[in-house]
């Protein structure tokens, strides 16, 4: 069987993946997917019931590469962040319009991301995706690399020079390749469903922080609420099978009447939390992005948003080896990919368990010092902009794409 040629292969078609393979085709890179589950599957894990919260990083990436304006129909921006602790007085308030801003990110239905990631991909003549399909061969040469996807269609081999393991948080890709990852247990459950409250929430989103633990209330379309709570798992099963009017007496309890009454609430799912950290990020003709690499508590809504900053870094590199005539795959390429990207994930890594540990002392003097950094952090401009600019992924080092133009 000859092999098809190609420039980046990549495992697996999800939110990064699929998002990697537009930004490669957008710079005139020829790519290949590897995804075992067809985006119209019921069961696809990516383009899922959840809403993602966009930062200011993906909008200037999805910019950068023509996909913002297609899912301009599908987002809800975010004009005001709250955050609060139950039972704490202090209170931090973030206002786009005194930041000088239109918004402070975005909600984005997962399955409209996904629409418009392969609507994109379908029409792009350098992409080809093979779908329901698993890598399960791959061999390293000095020159390229060569994979074997197998699937509904029978075995395909293809070979290109560099492959990206973009399979999710338990890629088998890595583990073929021999990256070693760390894994961590976070001890919860997030329940997600979507609330109709009483009162529109005017583009507010919430972080509470919660007696069991950190909920974020964030704003979607036609005034609804989409809920991310995450609980010990016990708790999280209990929330997510009991009656609606019972789940929503516990949520206005831990939450309170900010939107003011909770009415109705979707089906609820539950997502068991576990970290991801991969101590090498490329090597030998291989590089980890997105969730493979590092995935992380959705506490503070950072993991699509960094993971996006990997495939944008990945693309300005594939791109400017291709332009040069230079080998995108080979070991100089992917030095300055794991070089490039190391800042950015472990500052994101620790700004996201920071915020779990520290709301998780108990006690009433953390809860005192916090309601005092929350208040101090809505009143102090410089550190108001910096977490601000810390949140919407800009802090520099990240890849061109990512910063605001
Ligand atoms: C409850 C929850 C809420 C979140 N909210 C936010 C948020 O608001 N903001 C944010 O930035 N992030 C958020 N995240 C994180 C975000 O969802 C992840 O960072 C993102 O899904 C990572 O995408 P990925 O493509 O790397 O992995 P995945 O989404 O896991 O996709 C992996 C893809 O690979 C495919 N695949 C798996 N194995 C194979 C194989 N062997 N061969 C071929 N294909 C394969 C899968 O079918 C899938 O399509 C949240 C996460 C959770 C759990």
């Amino acid at each position: 069987m000859s092999a098809r040629e190609y420039d980046v292969i990549i495992a697996g078609g999800g939110l990064v993946g699929g998002a990697l393979a537009c930004g490669l085709a957008h710079v005139g890179a020829r790519v290949a997917v590897i995804e075992a589950i067809p985006p119209s599957h019921a069961e696809q894990p990516s383009f899922d019931e959840r809403t993602t919260a966009l930062a200011p990083s993906t909008r200037n990436i999805f910019t950068a590469w023509g996909l913002w304006s297609d899912l301009a129909g599908a987002i809800t921006p975010i004009r005001h962040i709250h955050c609060s602790e139950q039972g704490v007085l202090g209170c931090t308030h973030l206002d786009a319009e005194a930041e000088g801003t239109d918004a402070l990110g975005w909600l984005a239905p997962n399955r409209a991301l996904g629409a418009t990631l392969n609507r994109r991909l379908a029409a792009t003549a350098g992409a080809d995706v093979y779908t329901p399909a698993e890598l399960t061969s791959l061999e390293r040469r000095a020159q390229n690399i060569t994979v074997t996807a197998s699937g509904a269609q029978g075995e395909h081999l293809l070979r290109g020079s560099l492959l990206v393991a973009a399979d999710g948080a338990r890629s088998r890709t890595r583990d073929m390749a021999g990256f070693s990852v760390a894994m961590q247990d976070y001890r919860q459950s997030a329940v997600i469903t979507n609330v109709t409250p009483s009162r529109h929430h005017d583009g507010w989103a919430y972080e509470r922080f919660t007696r069991s633990g950190p909920m974020a209330v964030l704003p979607i379309s036609e005034g609804h609420s989409t809920v991310v709570w995450s609980l010990s798992h016990t708790a999280a099963a209990e929330r997510a099978s009991e009656p609606d009017e019972v789940f929503l007496a516990q949520m206005q309890k831990a939450f309170g009447y900010r939107l003011g009454r909770l009415k109705e609430c979707t089906q609820r799912h539950v997502y068991p939390l576990h970290g991801v950290h991969a101590p090498r990020l490329a090597g030998e003709r291989v590089a980890l992005a997105g969730n493979a690499a590092h995935a992380l508590h959705p506490v503070a809504g950072q993991g699509l948003n960094l993971s996006l900053r990997d495939a944008a870094e990945l693309v300005e590199i594939v791109h400017s080896a291709l332009s040069a005539g230079e080998d995108p795959g080979a070991e100089p390429a992917l030095a300055r990919y794991s070089q490039r990207r190391r800042a950015d994930i472990e500052r994101t890594r620790a700004f996201t368990n920071s915020l779990l540990r520290g709301f998780a002392i108990p006690g009433r003097f953390p809860r005192a010092v916090r309601g005092g950094a929350l208040f101090t952090l809505s009143r102090c401009g410089p550190a108001r902009r910096a977490f601000i600019r810390l949140a919407a992924g800009e802090m520099a080092p990240v890849p061109k794409a990512a910063c605001q133009k």
